[in-house]
């Protein structure tokens, strides 16, 4: 069984698409994004102008490539949905913007893995909407530009900071999403709820919010294993003593920590001293991926404030151990 807090896409999120709000109203939280997006938008309807070109940052799950779409249907225009790894050649990303219509939007998701010849070709794009094509071969070499419909980028990266600065630049409207609030991931849950058809209690919507780790993607995919559980163990509707019975099954303690959250805190604590400790040591030690833990693990573990992050290394704080039930000595040097 694929892990449940994994916040990149798995094959069961497939039927993802169906519970994707399509308008601003339908889009829970990011209240301050959605305040600025919604004036830009205007704004550029009003002028029957493109978008400005938009970068969405945070963490994988949080709703960028769902608000890319929303952005587009509140524009009225078409969306075209690529990734950073997926332009392998300058002349994929060519292709693709010479086959956009006028304030278009093209989406390019991970937009930090582009590779340099390609994000190259996407400077006079963005700036000027026009590409350079280089004909022929050595001193006969010739470059022609080609105009392009103006169009719209919108590029959705889980590590701004690995972007190149003229890339980065080249955005006029930065946007980073934040993790979800309980009440927020509640309101989700139910919206799901109500178009996959699962009867739910306020109660076990709340139950799932609050275990999810601030993440939308993590709550519908609770939301579905919950409803297995219902349907085979309980009356079909999901409440709070049901959902709280399917999460401990799933090993996700009560405030969405799973094994792997845990091994990272013991691990730090057993091995470390409570920390400071490497990343790339940790990774080791835990038997995962470096990027996984930071990208996916460390986001949530930040905000709970039982790992805080220093020159030096990770650390654990006193609410880790208190949650861990692990008696707190005060940090050892080692
Ligand atoms: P990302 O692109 O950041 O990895 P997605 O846009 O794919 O995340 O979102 C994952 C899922 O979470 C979507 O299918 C959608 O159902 C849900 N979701 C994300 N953000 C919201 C939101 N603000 N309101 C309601 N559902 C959301």
């Amino acid at each position: 069984m694929e892990p449940i807090i994994s916040t990149s896409f798995l094959k069961e999120d497939e039927n993802e698409r169906s519970l994707r709000p399509r308008t601003l109203s339908e889009y829970v939280g990011q209240e301050k994004s959605k305040g600025n997006l919604s004036v830009f938008i205007q704004a550029a309807k009003g002028r029957g102008e493109p978008l400005d070109h938009v970068l969405l940052h945070g963490p994988p799950g949080l709703g960028k490539t769902t608000l890319a779409g929303v952005i587009a249907n509140e524009m009225g225009v078409n969306i075209r949905i690529t990734s950073g790894p997926a332009i392998e050649k300058a002349g994929d990303l060519a292709a693709l913007l010479t086959n956009l219509n006028e304030n278009d939007i093209l989406f390019v998701d991970e937009i930090h893995r582009l590779n340099r010849s390609v994000e190259e070709i996407l400077y006079p794009a963005m700036e000027d909407y026009a590409i350079d094509i280089i004909i022929g071969k050595g001193p006969s070499a010739n470059s022609i530009r080609l105009d392009l419909p103006r169009f719209t980028l919108i590029g959705a990266t889980t590590r701004s900071g690995q972007l190149s600065a003229p890339l980065r630049d080249r955005f006029g409207v930065t946007l980073r999403l934040e993790l979800y609030s309980h009440e927020e991931l509640g309101k989700i849950v139910t919206r799901s709820a109500g178009i996959l058809n699962v009867p739910i209690e306020p109660e076990g919507a709340c139950e799932i919010a609050s275990r999810s780790r601030g993440t939308p993607r993590i709550a519908n995919r609770m939301l579905r294993r919950v409803r297995d559980f219902a349907q085979v163990c309980g009356s079909g509707v999901i409440t709070r003593e049901l959902a709280d019975q399917a999460l401990n099954a799933l090993e996700v303690d009560y405030l969405g920590l799973d094994a792997l959250d845990r091994r990272m805190l013991l691990s730090i604590i057993r091995n470390y001293g409570g920390g400071p400790v490497g990343l790339e040591t940790l990774a080791a030690t835990v038997g995962e991926e470096s990027v996984t833990l930071e990208d996916v693990y460390e986001p949530y573990l930040l905000q709970t404030g039982f790992l805080t992050r220093t020159p030096r290394g990770r650390c654990v704080t006193k609410q880790a151990y208190d949650h861990l039930h692990i008696e707190y000595l005060g940090q050892m040097e080692l």
